[in-house]
């Protein structure tokens, strides 16, 4: 049987599966529609997201939030998550073996969400883009928000891709 959202939930709080939960506060699963349509997937919490628990809660949260509003998007109609589920010190980039560590619960909440768009943000997001699980989605690549949020040419870039998330004008 297939667990749901809510015990993988469980199952991040309480995750001793690589050492990143020694330094961190909370784990961030993620959150948002159990049945979106649209699933982003990002690197690993920062410092603002460690503190609340939830994903994308910082200043490049913001940044995204807003974005997919110029799109028509609600930010609680797409699920959002990250590759690594506990802050990483320092916001450094996660290891190969935190990375492998927590890949199962992205892979699992991809499964159980079954999003028809994937928005793979950043290199390390784009790492599970030949994943079976991907098989038939629709994939996005878009720079990680925080990069976008500061560089000029990867905002454009970032803008430019994610337009094909653009909803319908309901008429
Ligand atoms: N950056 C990410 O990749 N994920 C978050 O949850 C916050 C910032």
């Amino acid at each position: 049987m297939r667990i749901t959202l809510h015990t993988l939930e469980n199952q991040v709080s309480r995750c001793q599966r690589c050492p990143l939960y020694k330094k961190a506060h909370k784990g961030v699963p993620g959150e948002g529609n159990p049945k979106a349509r649209i699933f982003l997937v990002g690197q690993a919490p920062g410092t603002e997201e460690d503190r609340s628990g939830k994903p994308f809660a910082g200043r490049s949260g913001k940044f995204l939030s807003e974005q997919l509003a110029k799109l028509g998007i609600d930010r609680k109609d797409v699920f959002i998550t990250s590759v690594v589920k506990h802050y990483p010190p320092g916001n450094r980039m996660p290891t190969k073996d935190e990375v492998n560590a927590c890949l199962p619960y992205l892979l699992e909440q991809i499964m159980l969400v079954n999003p028809e768009v994937v928005v793979l943000m950043g290199n390390l997001a784009q790492g599970i883009k030949t994943d079976p699980v991907l098989q038939g989605r629709r994939i996005i690549e878009t720079p990680h928000p925080a990069a976008a949020m500061r560089f000029p040419r990867m905002r454009k870039e970032f803008e430019r891709v994610m337009v094909a998330l653009k909803t319908r004008p309901k008429h």
